[in-house]
């Protein structure tokens, strides 16, 4: 088995642990201790923001139970979030993880993306 970690950065020059420690800006919505929500700087919709954990976990695939607590909180405010950002009719999260999830940003994050009109499928059955 190939346990190679899919991280390519380490946490000093991570992109979103700069963003955590306030090096770099974000347009922040809510941070606490445990987690940042900011808006994507390249938005898909009218509504989207990442939710990141202040602690480097790489993907959702290094993620395990040490990160229950916080994983299960920043679930647990999306939707408040959401709807402080204007998803009134609900919203969609997505976590991209790794080669396959095409994920670019190798810190956990969790996509949160809405607006007023429904958003265009995600998958397409071939
Ligand atoms: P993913 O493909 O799930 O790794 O998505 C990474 C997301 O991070 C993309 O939607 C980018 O637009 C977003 N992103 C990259 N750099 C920044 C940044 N400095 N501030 C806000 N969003 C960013
Ligand atoms: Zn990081």
């Amino acid at each position: 088995m190939n346990n190679a970690p899919l991280t390519p950065h380490s946490e000093k020059d991570c992109i979103f642990c700069r963003i955590s420690r306030g090096e770099i800006p974000a347009r922040k919505v809510y941070e606490d201790d445990d987690f940042v929500a900011f808006h994507d700087i390249n938005p898909v919709a009218p509504v989207h923001f990442l939710l990141i954990p202040r602690a480097h976990i790489a993907s959702l695939a290094e993620a395990d139970m040490r990160h229950q607590a916080v994983l299960g909180k920043m679930l647990a405010m999306a939707g408040q979030l959401a709807r402080e950002q204007g998803c009134a009719d609900g919203f969609r999260t997505i976590i991209n993880t790794g080669k396959v999830g095409l994920q670019e940003v190798y810190h956990l994050h969790i996509h949160i993306i809405g607006g007023p009109q429904p958003l265009p499928p995600m998958l397409r059955k071939s």
